[in-house]
């Protein structure tokens, strides 16, 4: 099983310890930010650490491959509004999609954007448009259309939309999904039938499409179009339903990433919550195919000194 978590990258060991932070959560596979998330300042290339840890993850039998880069989300190609904006966010993937290639790797995650007051129709259509400007400048890159909740005006919240936005792009290799299974639920699909879903999918999309699942839990019911994500097993899914799609036939060989919240625990010496990543004791739930009930008691444990 490919499976992995979102992890920091950070001075002063970057890409490296990133690549440290995911091998103690026992993950195969990870995925990370090249730079903050929610703005456009980026660190040169040469001080990554990226032959370090190119070097470290072939030592830990880890396929570079794997590695998923999830790209800004200022990033806003639905943007028929604003033409600077719109060449703002071309500007930044355009930068996105190098680093992610110069890292070694190919799938780059996007949100498919906001279409604002603009016909979702023409928004979808340019989309597409700025998708084929990016691709064909650089050839190599898999983009990822990740699948939306549904808030405001969010583009990419059922699998027709995703559908059309890779029907306009036209170098079909260089396109691709990623599922994110708390954005479905609250987009409203019933993962309670997860045969019925995937049908859905491959006959809408095709399987072959879908490269990335992002697995996490929902804090909310299905069709709230709210986008909280929860633990594993400890949301409105659960973690049954959440193991028959990650345990599913049909899904084998995809690489599956946890995006779920950091646990709280209080630090005892200065009376403060202090936040501690749940990954290790997430994954080894997954692979063992049962549930840890006292997630955060472990978390406590092991983090909270
Ligand atoms: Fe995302
Ligand atoms: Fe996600
Ligand atoms: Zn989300």
């Amino acid at each position: 099983m490919i499976i992995g978590c979102h992890v920091g990258m950070s001075s002063p060991e970057y890409l490296l310890g990133s690549c440290k932070e995911a091998t103690s959560y026992n993950a195969n596979t990870f995925m990370f930010y090249t730079g903050a998330p929610q703005n456009s300042i980026r660190t040169d290339l040469k001080y990554l650490k990226i032959e370090e840890a190119r070097q470290y993850l072939k030592e830990h039998n880890i396929d570079i491959e794997n590695v998923v880069v999830h790209a800004p989300y200022l990033i806003n190609l639905a943007n028929c509004e604003d033409v600077e904006k719109l060449n703002l966010s071309m500007n930044l993937l355009d930068t996105e999609v190098k680093r992610t290639l110069a890292i070694g790797t190919k799938y780059l995650v996007l949100h498919p954007g906001c279409s604002l007051k603009a016909d979702k129709n023409v928004a979808i259509k340019q989309v597409s448009n700025c998708l084929n400007t990016i691709i064909d400048n650089n050839p190599g890159i898999v983009i990822l259309i990740e699948t939306m909740a549904g808030k405001g005006s969010e583009i990419g919240i059922n699998f027709n939309e995703i559908k059309t936005i890779i029907d306009g792009v036209n170098n079909k290799d260089a396109i691709g999904v990623c599922l994110d299974t708390c954005h479905i639920n609250d987009a409203g699909y019933d993962l309670t039938k997860i045969d019925d879903l995937l049908d859905e999918f491959d006959n809408i999309i095709g399987l072959n499409k879908l490269k990335v699942c992002h697995i996490n839990d929902s804090k909310n019911e299905r069709g709230a179009h709210k986008d909280r994500h929860e633990n594993i097993g400890y949301g409105t899914i659960g973690f049954d339903n959440l193991c028959s799609f990650i345990y599913n036939k049909r899904l084998e060989g995809k690489i599956f990433i946890l995006e779920t919240p950091w646990v709280q625990c209080v630090r005892k010496d200065v009376y403060q919550y202090v936040a501690y990543p749940p990954y290790k004791f997430e994954i080894e739930m997954i692979r063992n195919r049962k549930f840890n009930e006292n997630l955060e008691k472990d978390i406590d444990e092991l983090y909270n000194k």
